[in-house]
Formats: C-alpha cells, structure tokens, sequence
C-alpha cells in the first residue's frame, strides 16, 4: 500500500485517573499515535464543547493528520488499541461517557467501506459533515481537503454548519 495520509477526530469527556483532563489525555494519545511507522505530521488546537445527549460531561475535541503506509483496517485496529490502552471500554451505549474516541475522518484514498461482519469501516465517516467539534478543528489543519462523497472541501463544510439559518420570511 502506497503512503496515506489520514484525518483523525480525537474526543474526550471524561477525566482519566492517569492523565487528569480530556485535554491531557488527548496530548497523550497524540504521542501514542506518532511512532516510526506513523508519523503526526499536524494538530489542531485542542477545543472544549458542551456534550451533546445526556452525558454532561465537557468534550475535548482535535483533529490530527497521520502519514502511514497502513491500509485503513490496520489503521482503525491501532487507534482501536490506543483508544483501549488509555481506558476506554465498549459498553454499547453510543452516547456513554469515555475516557477517548479515535476516528477516521477522511484518508487520502478516497471513498472506503469494509464490513466483516465483525467490525466496520466506513470512511469519510458517516456522521463528520453534522459534527462541528469534528469539523471545527479539522478546519484548520485539512481545510483544502475534499470529501468524495459531496465534493465539498473540510473548510466549506464546518463554514456550512456555523453559518446562520436564512432569517424566516
Ligand atoms: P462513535 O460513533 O461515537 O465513534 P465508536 O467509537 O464506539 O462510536 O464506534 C463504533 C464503531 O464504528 C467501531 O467499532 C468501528 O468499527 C465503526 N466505524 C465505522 N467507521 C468508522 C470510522 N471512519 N472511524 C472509526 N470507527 C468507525
Ligand atoms: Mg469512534
């Protein structure tokens, strides 16, 4: 597999007993993530945000770029592993507070589905063009990148979700 490069949204919302805040921890599995056979080559500022769903925790979010010559599978299964090794645990429930979330973005091979069965991948991720704490720090590191799906560049889409609605007539 040729070189990639992959845009990665890192969130938070819990304090780690190790590591102390979101902020921090997200600090650390950015260090976890740049090894010699993944390299982190920008990051955004990380930013704070409300929780959304009954969770009412803050959020830490940031986005990151990794270069790597690993196939998306390969890539998923280690920030799968980075996100275990600093404490989080599946318990089903897709609002549940946790300790961090790793997830593809964007990569530079285009459109990709893999499901086994087992686990799924789906890039561009399925939710990243409603989520401004995806998009807002994606922004600013990978704002010229353009999702396959709709052909929109990262900057257009986070300006689509901050700009007021149309005032009613
Ligand atoms: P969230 O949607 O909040 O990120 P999880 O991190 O628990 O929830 O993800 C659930 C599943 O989503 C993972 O087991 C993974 O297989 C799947 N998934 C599909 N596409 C992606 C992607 N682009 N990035 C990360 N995980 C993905
Ligand atoms: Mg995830």
């Amino acid at each position: 597999m040729a070189r990639q490069d992959y845009l990665i949204a890192l969130g938070s919302n819990m304090r780690h007993a190790l590591y102390g805040s979101p902020r921090a921890l997200i600090a650390a599995a950015l260090k976890a993530l740049d090894n010699a056979t993944c390299q982190v080559v920008s990051v955004s500022r990380v930013i704070e945000t409300p929780p959304l769903g009954p969770s009412r925790r803050r959020y830490a979010n940031a986005a990151a770029i990794v270069r790597t010559y690993r196939e998306p599978d390969a890539m998923l299964r280690k920030l799968q592993a980075i996100e275990h090794r600093f404490g989080r645990r599946r318990t089903g429930k897709a609002w549940s507070a946790r300790t961090l979330d790793l997830d593809i973005v964007l990569w530079s091979g285009g459109a990709w589905a893999h499901d086994d069965g087992e686990s799924s991948l789906v890039i561009p991720h399925p939710f990243f063009r409603e989520r401004a704490f995806v998009l807002g720090p994606a922004a600013t590191i990978a704002g010229r990148w353009r999702d396959p799906l709709s052909g929109l560049t990262v900057r257009h889409l986070s300006a689509r979700l901050t700009k007021p609605l149309p005032a009613p007539r």
